[in-house]
């Protein structure tokens, strides 16, 4: 209505952008005094939809344009933080409708009063003095805190170094001067141990957010955190997003931790690379914290761009685990070698404690026909199903698909020739579990004590149940348990101090994926596990079993020595031009039609071909080539630093043929 809008005084047009949308913003037209930052009400195809005012005064004419309904509440977002949402928008090559939809919690635009609860004080506890090294990085963090200015941090200190406490002292010296900190960390329910300590030094300053919150909680978190009620925000990847005034400090744990990139949604960001930006848009600090950096991180800090801060030593100077390697190649026994049964045995005997890693779920990984050769497999994905004992509550077995979770009862006799009973092959950490408590009956002996009692697992599989997981570390805190076998769920920020070995079962498990960061991946998890070893006052040692010893990335975990691994990478990325010399887009296509999944990939590479400066590598069946019926397939574009990846933004226009589109900039995994 053209014609009805120029009557009205002091009409101006405005961008809205609207949560859930595949476009960046609609303009509308207003006589409302609006501003960048409002939440307002909108219509969108005959429905009323709340939106973010994004920009105002727009000078373009745009036919048939419709009236903003209502102002909801005025500054809702502070500028800053609608600058970093369009930010991961263009990096990302998505839509701002895509990242408002991920940042904001379920209805949380629908109107709430804040009512603050009142929470008990809790006893707060004695600070430990710093170590020489850990007094250095709190007075240089804080230097650059107290400037007011962008600065990012890369902590890298060996494992039980204490970074912990170098984050505890920054944060309290921030909330002394009226601050506020916010602390990104890999896995809620998998760090108990930070989340302990901030709570025994800060109380009900801190607030964390984790996936156990129902949604009535998340939005109270939410307005509590953007009223300043809390000073300390703790919670994983998407708490980048939280509405923080005041802030002058984000740390970011275990830095290197792949679940800060989100794999799901439209929008696949790196919540540490948003943490940088996050920080540069508020002229704040970062501090980066790990043992093992990716590999980006400390390139970065080599080249200047971030100040490097290394804690050199274990906490009271206690030693390093001391590391053996066992060669699979040449033992007989090969899942569980003389020598780690030898360890396991001498562990028990001091009355101490270990930890043994297999990172790979169910009792064995594939079950074959001895007779016809048959293997079977998800109907689905192509893929060998994954034989999981006593599944059920009533105790009976499956067979299960690791990549689309499809499941199917045991089968006993081969489907194909009838004629043998399937075999197993491998071992998974169930089948592992079961071995250990055989080899501790015969070392026991029937006088002793059920081996039950002896140990514990610790995988997806248990931690379905909830509360389980947290129920197991206790038990195997208090030391009721002395062996605690689990996957890559035990690698993360524990501390045990009875615990003096570590036995790594197969640590060639992530070696063999198809992909650029599979040795960077294999160092952070091996070295990350053998860090569990020795944190108390007795020394530790680590026990790697592997076929391939010499593999520099097992090598060097075995060294315990990230600067060494890190100069073997850089010449393998330098000559294979990955990360950090180029950067990396994936396009990813999939759908239920083979053909035209293929058609489209097609279309788009020859598309991309156009672009002058990249490299396309593709269309390439994933490595998961088919999951749930769906095929899936990879174009890898491989650019120059300087190349503006936000050009590919058209792909996300093209018409396909009901094939689903997805780019992942910097992507973790290449396959
Ligand atoms: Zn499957
Ligand atoms: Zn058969």
């Amino acid at each position: 209505m053209p014609g009805i809008s120029s009557t009205k005084p002091m009409s101006m047009l405005v961008d809205v952008a609207i949560p859930n949308t595949k476009f960046d913003y609609l303009t509308y037209q207003t006589d409302l005094e609006l501003h960048p930052g409002d939440l307002v009400l909108v219509p969108l195809k005959k429905k009323i939809k709340y939106g973010i005012v994004i920009s105002t005064n727009v000078s373009r004419s745009i036919p048939n344009i419709k009236e903003v309904h209502k102002l909801v509440e005025a500054n809702f977002i502070p500028i800053e933080l609608l600058n970093l949402y369009r930010w991961i928008a263009d990096y990302y090559v998505s839509y701002l409708g895509e990242v408002l939809k991920q940042a904001f919690p379920p209805r949380v635009l629908k109107k709430f009063e804040y009512v603050r609860k009142d929470y008990e004080k809790s006893a707060l506890v004695k600070e430990p003095t710093p170590t020489y090294h850990q007094a250095h990085a709190i007075n240089r963090i804080l230097y650059s805190i107290k400037r007011n200015i962008f600065k990012v941090f890369l902590l890298f200190g060996v494992t039980g170094s204490g970074k912990t406490e170098v984050y505890l002292r920054v944060v309290a010296e921030v909330l002394k001067n009226g601050g506020r900190a916010l602390v990104l960390v890999p896995e809620i329910s998998m760090t108990p141990l930070l989340l302990k300590r901030f709570n025994e030094r800060f109380g009900n300053e801190v607030i964390t957010i984790h996936s156990g919150l129902t949604e009535k909680e998340r939005r109270h978190a939410w307005y509590g955190i953007k009223k300043g009620v809390y000073k300390i925000i703790i919670g994983p990847r998407s708490a980048v997003f939280l509405p923080i005034s005041n802030l002058k400090v984000i740390i970011v744990d275990e830095e290197h931790d792949h679940s800060y990139k989100e794999h799901q949604q439209a929008v696949k960001y790196n919540a540490r690379d948003v943490a940088v930006v996050r920080a540069k848009i508020e002229n704040i600090t970062v501090v980066l914290g790990s043992a093992t950096p990716q590999i980006e991180s400390y390139y970065n800090a080599g080249m200047g761009k971030y100040e490097l801060l290394v804690l050199k030593e274990r906490i009271d100077s206690r030693p390093l685990p001391c590391v053996e390697m066992v060669d699979l190649k040449k033992e007989r026994k090969k899942f569980i070698s003389s020598k780690l049964e030898k360890a396991i045995e001498e562990v028990l005997q001091r009355d101490e404690q270990a930890i043994l890693f297999l990172n790979r779920r169910g009792f064995a990984p594939s079950l074959l026909c001895p007779n016809c050769g048959y293997v079977v497999k998800c109907p689905y994905c192509r893929l060998p199903m994954v034989y999981h004992r006593a599944w059920s509550k009533d105790g009976s077995s499956i067979l299960s698909c690791h990549t689309c979770d499809y499941k199917i009862d045991f089968i006993k006799i081969c489907p194909n020739c009838g004629r043998a009973t399937l075999l197993y092959r491998g071992a998974g950490i169930q089948r592992i579990e079961e071995m250990i408590r055989k080899i501790l009956k015969e070392k026991i002996g029937p006088a002793g004590k059920e081996p039950a009692d002896y140990v514990l697992r610790l995988d997806r599989d248990v931690a379905r149940k909830r509360g389980e997981a947290e129920k197991i570390l206790q038990r195997f805190e208090e030391q009721k348990a002395k062996i605690l076998l689990g996957t890559q769920l035990v690698t993360k920020g524990f501390d045990f101090p009875n615990v003096t070995f570590v036995g790594i079962v197969n640590a060639d498990t992530i070696l063999n994926l198809p992909d650029f960061r599979s040795g960077e991946k294999t160092f952070q998890i091996l070295t990350q596990v053998a860090g569990r070893a020795g944190r108390g006052e007795k020394p530790g040692t680590v026990l790697i079993q592997t076929y391939h010893p010499e593999q520099y990335s097992i090598l060097f975990s075995q060294l315990q020595n990230y600067p060494k691994f890190y100069a073997e990478e850089m010449k393998l990325r330098k000559e294979l031009n990955f990360p950090p010399f180029s950067r990396l887009v994936l396009v990813r296509l999939s759908g239920k039609n083979e053909q035209s999944v293929w058609e489209d990939a097609k279309r788009v590479c020859k598309l991309l071909d156009e672009i002058k400066g990249i490299n396309i590598f593709g269309p390439n069946q994933s490595f998961y080539y088919k999951i749930r019926n769906n095929y899936r397939v990879y174009i890898l574009i491989k650019a120059p630093l300087k190349f503006d990846h936000r050009r590919l933004k058209f792909l996300r226009q093209i018409k396909l043929n009901r094939t689903k589109l997805e780019i992942d900039v910097d992507p973790i995994d290449v396959f």
